[in-house]
Order: C-alpha cells, then sequence, then structure tokens
C-alpha cells in the first residue's frame, strides 16, 4: 500500500514517434525531435498534481526502427526507476507501439506498477494535435490510485484518445483515425470521457506488491510469421521453413485456424514440427479464437504437431515466443507456456 497523502512521481520515457515529431524546413518529412520540444508545447504539465520526471532515448527513433534492445532500454530504465516511482509513462511512435507492449508485458514479470504506453496521430506541435489530450491522461493513469492509496493499474497498457487497452491484447487498427488502437478479443480496462472510467473487472490483477519485480532481457529473435493466403506455393513456404536457425512459427491461418488441405502442405508442417520448431496457430481474423477442432482443416494442423494460440494478437504471439525462447526453454516447455496464461495476453 502506498503512502495515501504522498505526492506521486512519475517518470516519462520518451522513445520517439510522431508525438515529439517536428516538421524538417527542408524535406517537409517528419523527424524526431529534442523532448525539450514537448515540455515547451505542453506547459499544462507543470498544473499536475504530481511530480513527472523524464528519461530520453539518446537518438529517439521512429518505432518502424524497434528493437528488441530498445525494448531492454526500457525495462532497463524501468528497473532501475522502480522504486523511486509511483509509474511508468512511455511515448512511443503507433506503428509498432502494439508489439512493445506486449514485448514489456512479458519482460516485465510481477510488474505491480502501471507502465502506461501512448503517443499520437499528430505531432505535439500541432494545432490539432492528439498528443497533449494523451500525454495528460496517461500521466493520469499512471498515478491513479484507489482509495486505499494502491496503484489502480498494473499492468502493461496503452492510451490513446478514448481508451486503456491492456497492452498485449492491443494492435494498431488505424493509420489515420484518432482512435488508433484496439483490443479485439478483451474489453478495455478505461474508457476516457469527461472523466475517467476504470473497468475494475477487467484489470489485470496478477502483479503481487509483495513481490519484487523481476526484469528479463534475453528476446530470441529466431521466429517467423507465416501468413496464409489462397494459392501459397509450396516453395515459398517451404523456403521460410528451412530459414537457418529458426525455432518458432507464428502460423496465421484462416478463421477458426484453417490451413490449405494439400497433402504438401500438413507434410511441410509436420517436418518442421518434427525438427523440433514450435509451431503456433493462430487466426487472421481480428476478433475470435481458433478452434483447432471445429473443422477437418484445423483438425489436419493440430494432429501435424501445430499448437493453438487460442485468441492471441500476432503482436502478442511473436513478442510471447521470443521471450520464452529467450529464457532458455526447450520446445516442449515453450509449447506449454505459449498455451498458459501468463500476463492476461490469451483467454483461458
Ligand atoms: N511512424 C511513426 C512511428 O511509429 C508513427 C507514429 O508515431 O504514429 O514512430
Amino acid at each position: 500500500m502506498q503512502n495515501i497523502l504522498s505526492r506521486p512521481k512519475i517518470l516519462m520515457i520518451y522513445t520517439g514517434g510522431t508525438i515529439g515529431m517536428k516538421e524538417n524546413p527542408v524535406t517537409k518529412a517528419l523527424e524526431p525531435f529534442d523532448f525539450n520540444h514537448l515540455l515547451d508545447n505542453v506547459p499544462k504539465l507543470k498544473m499536475l498534481d504530481f511530480d513527472v520526471e523524464h528519461y530520453q532515448f539518446e537518438n529517439p527513433i521512429d518505432s518502424s526502427a524497434m528493437t528488441p534492445e530498445h525494448w531492454g532500454e526500457m525495462v532497463k530504465v524501468i528497473e532501475d526507476n522502480y522504486k523511486k516511482y509511483d509509474g511508468f509513462v512511455v511515448l512511443h511512435g503507433t506503428d509498432t507501439m502494439a508489439y512493445t507492449a506486449s514485448a514489456l508485458s512479458f519482460m516485465l514479470e510481477n510488474l505491480s506498477k502501471p507502465v502506461i504506453i501512448t503517443g499520437s496521430q499528430l505531432p505535439i506541435g500541432e494545432v490539432r494535435t492528439d498528443g497533449e489530450e494523451n500525454l495528460i491522461t496517461a500521466l493520469q493513469i499512471a498515478a491513479a490510485r484507489d482509495g486505499e492509496g494502491n496503484h489502480i493499474v498494473r499492468e502493461v497498457a496503452i492510451l490513446f484518445e478514448n481508451y486503456l487497452w491492456r497492452g498485449n491484447r492491443s494492435t494498431k487498427r488505424s493509420a489515420d483515425n484518432f482512435n488508433a488502437f484496439k483490443s479485439n478479443n478483451y474489453p478495455e480496462l478505461a474508457k476516457i470521457g469527461l472523466g475517467i472510467s476504470f473497468n475494475k473487472e477487467a484489470l489485470w490483477k496478477g502483479g503481487d506488491p509483495e513481490k519484487p519485480l523481476k526484469a528479463h532481457y534475453e528476446m530470441d529473435c529466431n521466429v517467423i510469421f507465416i501468413d496464409l493466403f489462397p494459392g501459397i506455393k509450396e516453395q515459398s513456404v517451404r523456403h521460410m521453413l528451412a530459414t537457418p536457425g529458426i525455432k518458432g512459427v507464428v502460423l496465421k491461418t484462416f478463421g477458426a485456424g484453417n490451413g490449405p488441405n494439400s497433402q504438401w502442405f500438413i507434410d511441410a508442417i509436420k517436418e518442421t514440427v518434427e525438427k523440433g520448431i514450435i509451431v503456433l496457430n493462430i487466426t487472421q481474423c481480428n476478433n475470435g479464437s481458433v478452434l483447432p477442432f471445429r473443422y477437418v482443416t484445423g483438425l489436419d494442423l493440430a494432429n501435424a504437431g501445430v499448437i493453438s494460440g487460442h485468441d492471441l494478437t500476432s503482436e502478442a504471439a511473436i513478442t510471447k515466443m521470443m521471450y520464452l525462447l529467450g529464457r532458455g526453454m526447450n520446445a516442449d516447455e515453450v509449447k506449454d507456456y505459449m498455451e498458459y496464461n501468463l500476463r492476461g495476453e490469451i483467454s483461458s
């Protein structure tokens, strides 16, 4: 429990993205700007009834350039400052925000403080920016406590426009709408209107404040997506499955987890599984879950040794696989944990 009277302290971590970008006067392209630009443009930050300090990436990036090393830097900053601050706000580009939110949720084991990721569609210096509101709301959520002084949010979440979503359930759904994110298989954690209305039922209750945060840094990138489409060729599938060093495949299938019924396809998948490579089935649909036993085409994949990703998002599926492999688990352990709910990413 926190001292209810103490003034919350929030650490803002600026990684880059549109929110802190500025137009280059020569090329007219948006490029990352210095963090001080942000404070200059949001004088309201000084009106908040809690303290905000900041940490800035040495070279702020467009989030399309995001790597697991950048995730490691965010995790390190949070781990090093965990006791000193009540919550963390990560300013991030929208393009890979859902990947970062998913990755951080796995890398930060036993998190019991808020890590709120936000950004914007328009740079904060622009008149119609959504950045100012997103930033202020994210800070308020990071500082929010219940009547007993406990943190209301104890997980990694994405705040964008009118909603707070669980990070590892989120997907970027629009390249231009201010409500750019959505969680298709899980309700919102909070709705933002005149006030911030938390959905208490949906919030993660897993992190035990009595136990220390455990940060993990290793993410194994020997994983790939294979996105199916009618007419996909055997040579393409076999070529991807023969990627040197590969340890895991996230197979994006049709509907409730179905794939082509051609014998070459089932054989190629079976041979891959027999080599000890993990093949995980997730659906290409925005909403719903893999039901491997519903159709014979899904059943063929299950019989070939493919495991079900249930209702995982593709961002959560790939980062969870990277995380479990990074922990040094063998294929059987990874398979077990992929189907187990670690941080609220999968419906059990
Ligand atoms: N390309 C930008 C990025 O992801 C887009 C954004 O911030 O919205 O960094």
